[in-house]
């Protein structure tokens, strides 16, 4: 039996990076970039008021004070978007909002908090200005290139799609991105006793989580689901359900329950008919039944039926190899060192417990959220992370210090 890391490696070797596509600005937020970008202005690309403000040559200002204000005729009203072809000579100054491209002529702008002008309440141009501070050259004017120079390569391939760079791309008229495509994945469920979460279960019966769950799961980690619904333990209908993951392009396949040693757990021969099952059962505590291989090419996961054991064994098998179709280097959870606060019992597997784990001054503590049962919900909807008891430790007591997966921090964040 393989350890969490030496399966995550195995699996990671074989799934490869999607290839990319050319997609609108925000449909890339949360995606990989799969093209350099470079400016085709510059940033800012013109010389232009940082400030509401008058624009003047600072060579008039010298000496100027509230004792001594500089009288200035103002020649020029320019709101922003609105160039003017007046040049500003001695004497004189133009009237300017931000953003604004500065007049031929001036070198600075003196804000209107500074001028006469400074609480009117009025918006009429004023025929002349009194300005009591003096400003240096270039004093409240953003000079073109000072941000990005023309032709700059701004943003490397690789990197990750946030607000921030969709605010870059937009203002350096990149308004198509390539980036690497979402992972399409077939999700199935596998089990007689299944039924729809809308409908009350019968005797024996259970309601479907995984499909939902893993979906959920999907979704948060930038793939696409698609959802196959349930077959019954019937290689058939398993081996049906297959090949409508492939029908319908998917990029991987998953599938739980039905991967143990039980009479009727058939995924496995379903799935070796038309490809291999090439690793089963990882060292590790809940999920100890995973799978991985291939159908027709297409990567297969087959997890667990337990929900937390399917749930665990996506977060550490199934998110990795989304990570790295999807064009991402960094696949591995952040995690934070925890006081424990109670012990926790291992059986020499790596062990993750349910956790909630909270900042205290100088350090952050875990306690578990409640019960440890593979099928235990609850427990897991309390937690915000997962202690890890690493591969051959059978107890860790009170006080001990160990790392915790952080569930719902995303993996740019480095471990702390
Ligand atoms: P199995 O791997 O088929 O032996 O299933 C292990 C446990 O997981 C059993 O208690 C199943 O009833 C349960 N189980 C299987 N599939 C699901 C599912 N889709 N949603 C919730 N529980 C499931
Ligand atoms: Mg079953």
């Amino acid at each position: 039996m393989r350890s969490v890391i030496e399966a995550q490696h195995a699996i990671l070797a074989s799934v490869k990076q999607l290839e990319p596509e050319t997609v609108s600005l925000l449909e890339a937020l949360g995606r990989v970039l799969a093209e350099p970008v470079t400016a085709d202005t510059a940033l800012p690309s013109f010389d232009n008021s940082a400030m509401d403000g008058y624009a003047v040559r600072a060579a008039d200002l010298v000496g100027a004070s509230r004792e001594h204000p500089v009288r200035l005729s103002v020649v020029a009203d320019i709101p922003a978007g609105h160039p003017t072809r007046v040049e500003i000579t001695a004497g004189t100054a133009a009237r300017i909002t931000t953003g604004a491209l500065l007049p031929r002529g001036a070198d600075a702008v003196a804000p209107v908090e500074d001028t006469d002008d400074g609480a009117r309440g009025t918006s009429e141009l004023l025929k002349s200005i009194a300005i009591y501070k003096a400003f240096e050259h270039g004093a409240h004017v953003r000079t073109a290139g000072d941000d990005v120079q023309r032709g700059e390569k701004v943003l490397d391939p690789g990197a990750l799609i946030r607000p921030s760079e969709i605010a870059l791309m937009s203002a350096v008229g990149h308004s198509r991105v390539k980036v690497h495509r979402r992972p399409r994945v077939a999700l199935l469920a596998t089990g007689d006793e299944l039924v729809a979460p809308d409908q009350l279960p019968g005797p024996g019966q259970i309601r479907n989580v995984n499909e939902y769950s893993t979906a959920a799961l999907v979704m948060r980690y930038g793939g696409v689901p698609l959802l196959l619904g349930i077959a019954r333990d019937r290689t058939e209908e398993v081996a049906a359900k297959l090949e409508e993951a492939i029908g319908q392009g998917a990029d991987l396949i998953v599938a739980s329950a039905g991967v143990s040693v039980g009479a009727y757990d058939v995924v496995k021969d379903a799935v070796k008919a038309h490809g291999s099952i090439d690793l089963w059962k990882v060292r590790m505590r809940p999920g100890k039944p995973l799978a991985f291989g291939f159908y027709r090419q297409v990567p297969f996961f087959g997890l667990p039926g337990n929900p937390v054991s399917a749930m665990m064994t996506f977060e550490q098998f199934v998110r990795p190899a989304l990570r790295i179709m999807s064009g991402f280097d960094q696949w591995q959870k952040p995690t934070v060192t925890v006081t424990l606060l109670e012990p926790i019992a291992s059986d020499g597997r790596e062990t993750y417990a349910r956790a909630w784990v909270a900042r205290q001054v100088d350090h952050w503590t875990a306690r578990l959220s409640g019960g440890q049962g593979s099928n235990m919900l609850g427990s897991l909807a309390r937690a915000n992370a997962l202690v890890v008891v690493p591969d051959g430790v059978t107890q860790l007591d009170a006080g001990a210090l160990v790392r915790a997966q952080m569930l719902d921090w995303p993996e740019e964040i480095d471990g702390l």
